[in-house]
Order: structure tokens, then sequence, then C-alpha cells
């Protein structure tokens, strides 16, 4: 009797190896791998490989970086030791989260009383950095000026950019800050603010395409006019320095 191919000899090692080593599925991969039956009598012949068998003897738990999402493996001790029970990929972004929410502001062992924190309360609100007056953007030249000259109130509202020169200007001379406080009220208030039988006027900006208020005392609220031009047109007092 012929065979085509070898497979009495295939058929014989199966025979003989099923015989006494039986066939054992890995915990980890699912993979079919043959145990010697000594290992299987010691409680032994669960991995297929080395890797595997480190992967099966880990206790802890795959886990999301808190900030840049990467997943991490973290052993029981690191996460029961954990106070915030936010988990990281490694120092660097550990240390991202911690500049930002822990060691920050009064929290910061070097927090003296928030006096002088005006430019980063600035800074980090959405106040675009350009001067208020001459819409100066270069930041080198910026400065936080308090609009009530206390520089203890460093409320967001009471803070705003300012450059160098129009600094100066409106700390020396009363005209400069009357203008400053001009611009204020309407950039805030979203309106015009117009001089109107010897009364300012304050007219939401609506109102200035409204027919009806132009043909009063003959006012022309030119949109393209600085709120300065509107100051010192409708303000005879201002009218007369200019
Ligand atoms: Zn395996
Ligand atoms: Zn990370
Ligand atoms: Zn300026
Ligand atoms: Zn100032």
């Amino acid at each position: 009797m012929e065979y085509c191919t070898n497979q009495p000899v295939a058929v014989y090692l199966k025979f003989y190896y099923t015989g006494n080593m039986p066939i054992v599925k890995c915990k980890i991969c699912k993979k079919d791998f043959y145990a010697k039956p000594n290992w299987l009598r010691r409680g032994l012949g669960k991995y297929c490989s080395l890797s595997c068998s480190q992967e099966g003897r880990r206790k802890g738990r795959h886990v999301k970086c808190h900030i840049c999402g990467k997943i991490t493996y973290k052993t029981p001790k690191a996460l029961k030791g954990s106070k915030s029970k936010k988990y990281f990929c490694g120092k660097s972004c550990q240390t991202i989260w911690r500049n930002s929410i822990i060691f920050v502001g009064k929290n910061h062992s070097n927090w003296k009383s928030g006096e002088f924190t005006y430019k980063n309360v600035l800074t980090k609100s959405s106040t675009p950095k350009v001067c208020m007056l001459c819409k100066e953007n270069d930041k080198r030249i910026l400065v936080a000026h308090h609009i009530d000259k206390n520089r203890r109130n460093n409320r967001l509202k009471n803070l705003i950019w300012l450059c160098f020169n129009c600094h100066f200007l409106v700390h020396q001379y009363r005209r400069e800050e009357d203008r400053l406080k001009f611009n204020l009220k309407k950039a805030r208030s979203g309106a015009a603010i117009v001089q109107l039988e010897g009364h300012r006027v304050v007219v939401p900006r609506n109102w200035v395409q409204f027919p009806m208020v132009a043909p009063l005392r003959g006012l022309n609220i030119n949109k393209s006019r600085s709120s300065y031009d509107l100051y010192s047109l409708y303000s005879p007092k201002f009218a007369k320095q200019t």
C-alpha cells in the first residue's frame, strides 16, 4: 500500500502527542497549545507563552490619560494611591494638569494677596489684546489699567488694555479719562450716546437707523464716525477745547 503524501507520519505524530501532552487553551490569547501533564498536575500550563503569562499576572486596569486620552496600564497600587482619581500617561501630562488646576492662584505657595494679578486676570479673559483708545495691538507695550484707579479692585469689569502712551495720558489728563469712559460706556452698552436738549442720551444701536431719531434736533448720527467725534460734536464743553 502506498501513500501519496506523508499523511501516516502526521497521523502517528498526532496520536503520539495527544496521548502524552494534552491540548490546552491559552487563557489570554485563546490559542491551543500542548501542555506537559506534570504542568497541569502542578496547576501550571495556563498560558501559551511568556508574554501571555506576564499579561495574565497583571491585576491593574487600563485607563485613559486625562489630558491626551492615551490608553495606559495602571497597577493596583497606582489606582488606589491616586487622590484625584485622574490618571495620566506620564509625568508631562500630569504636570500640565497640576499646573493648570492644583498649584495655581490661591493654592500656589507663592500666592500673596491677589493684589498684583490684574494682568493675569485680563490675559485669561477673552478681552482682545488691543489698546482701548488707539487700537494699538503690540503686546509689548500694553498695560492693564484700572478704570476706577483702585489697584485692589481686580475684577474683570474694572480692567482694560491700554498702551503705554494712552495709559500715561489717561492718568495725567482729565479729558482723556472722560474720553475713555465715554468709549467704554458705548462699547459695553452697545449703544450710541448723543447730546439731546442739553442732556446726554443713550440711544440703542438699532434706533440709529430708525428715521424718527434723525430729525430730532437735526442730528446726523454717522456710524462711521468714531465715538470721540460724536462726543466733541455734541458736547459743547469739549468741542471748544478741540
Ligand atoms: Zn497565549
Ligand atoms: Zn497623556
Ligand atoms: Zn493706545
Ligand atoms: Zn492705569
